[in-house]
């Protein structure tokens, strides 16, 4: 309650916009993701690691727009390639010179030879998933429980917050629509199954096979981002490409959250499993609204020819992809890679130390840019454990929100955000992390 009112206070002008932003916003923001209690933080600007809220509270930035500011706000590089487009024009609905080199540089780190643009990372996915149930002729997808992949519907189903009752028996989940809108004929068509568990997946595909209804896709990501961060098992992936291989069934890795952040060729390159479509967003564009889709050349065949449509006004902006190929060439270089390696270890390991210390439930998780810190006793490995830590661990991580925010830690209120750095951090920017972690953990010991 101390820490609570002592964020309100801070905040007062955000709670001000916030009234205002009720007349003529709904709930007074643009994405429901951006409301949470008592009133959401307005932001006025960022400079590499830090923002600034209305208030003039400084803060490092951990949240980076839900982890798409890896190249850090403001940065200098997209600043310039954004300047040199704008007077050139910014929308044409037609290719420009760009479109290519990103193309280029994509296939290059994701090892798959032909891309198309989207302007989000929802549009992506229901792009690729249209694209493989029009390769495959089939309708199922299957997707992992506890997995988010946008707001379409389609992927609207089994997302989280779902009691165990209703689950129901791990190779046999229900399809459950993430709240109201999705239509029943959408969600029976989802199926998912957990994750790091290629045995039930395929009891399941072998199930639906049965029934006639065999998935077009399984669509995953590689390590979960939206649960903590999940990582895989030694040879789940694996056997995951082998299952798919087998079943004909398409595979794609959604590197929406993963894609340039843990490493050049994201989840892709880092476990070194070769999905057949790889989906990208978020730090994409560099801070601009950016999508895009990677796949083979035999999926690409039924693009090219127009079989299966794949368009949007805006997709492939002149503005979004100058920014994209700053990022990808001046920024997110070798060094950035091993800048943010860096930081992520000392990250991890000072709140390893203060795990130790104060001898807390919790352990760290982390790969690239991105890691969290798991208030549990088990290991999460799947939807199933995260619940189970979620139920005990919940109210901790929401405490460890206050802590931050009060201490200049900006991070999401979700419990299932994990962090990620930018390649703007720096030392001080780790210390303050770890010193906010190392007062809420003595607060609790008191
Ligand atoms: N896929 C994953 C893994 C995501 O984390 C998200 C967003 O959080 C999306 C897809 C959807 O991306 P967007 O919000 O850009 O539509």
């Amino acid at each position: 309650a101390v820490e609570a009112e002592r964020l309100n206070q801070a905040t007062l002008g955000s709670k001000k916009f916030y009234e205002d932003a009720s007349k003529s916003l709904s709930g007074g923001v643009a994405s429901q993701y951006q409301i949470h209690s008592p009133w959401p933080i307005y932001i006025e600007k960022g400079d590499g690691p830090r923002i600034w809220d209305v208030d003039g509270n400084e803060y490092y930035d951990f949240h980076n727009g839900f982890g798409s500011m890896v190249q850090g706000h403001a940065h200098p590089a997209i600043g310039k390639a954004l300047e040199a487009r704008y007077p050139m024009g910014t929308h044409f609905a037609a290719p420009t010179e760009d479109a290519i080199v990103v193309g280029d540089e994509l296939a290059k780190r994701f090892g798959l030879p032909k891309w198309r643009y989207t302007n989000s990372g929802s549009e992506a996915t229901m792009d690729a998933i249209r694209i493989a149930r029009a390769y495959t002729g089939r309708d199922t997808v299957m997707k992992i429980f506890g997995s988010y992949h946008g707001h379409h519907d389609t992927v609207m189903v089994d997302i989280g917050w779902i009691d165990e009752q209703e689950i129901g028996p791990r190779d046999n989940y229900a399809s459950i629509a993430y709240g109201a809108g999705v239509p029943q004929a959408t969600v029976d068509m989802t199926v998912a199954v957990p994750f790091n568990d290629a045995e039930t997946m395929e009891k399941r595909i072998q199930a639906l096979e049965a029934e006639g209804r065999l998935p077009a896709v399984v669509i995953m990501e590689a390590a979960m981002m939206n649960l903590g961060v999940v990582l895989p098992e030694p040879g789940y992936l694996e056997a995951v490409r082998e299952i798919t291989k087998k079943y004909g069934i398409v595979l794609i890795f959604d590197e929406v959250k993963t894609g340039i952040c843990i490493a050049p060729g994201g989840a892709t390159e880092k476990f070194g499993v070769k999905p057949d479509m790889v989906t990208l967003a978020k730090a994409l564009g560099g801070g601009l609204p950016a999508g895009a889709i990677g796949m083979t050349e035999e999926l690409s065949k039924i693009v090219e020819d127009g079989t299966v449509y794949q368009v949007g006004t805006y997709n492939g902006n002149p503005f979004t992809l100058a920014a994209a190929r700053a990022s990808l060439q001046e920024v997110m270089t070798d060094d950035a890679y091993a800048h943010l390696a860096y930081l992520n270890d000392r990250i991890l390991a000072g709140c390893d130390d203060v795990i130790k210390r104060y001898d807390l439930t919790a352990y760290t998780v982390g790969i690239g840019s991105k890691g969290c810190v798991v208030f549990s006793e088990n290991k999460v490995v799947d939807y199933e454990s995260y619940m189970a830590n979620a139920r005990t661990g919940g109210p901790l991580a929401d405490l460890a929100w206050l802590f931050n925010m009060n201490r200049g830690i900006f991070m999401t209120p979700g419990r299932e955000e994990e962090w990620t750095l930018s390649v703007t951090h720096d030392d001080a920017a780790i210390d303050a992390y770890v010193s906010a972690f190392d007062e809420l953990a003595a607060a609790l010991r008191a």
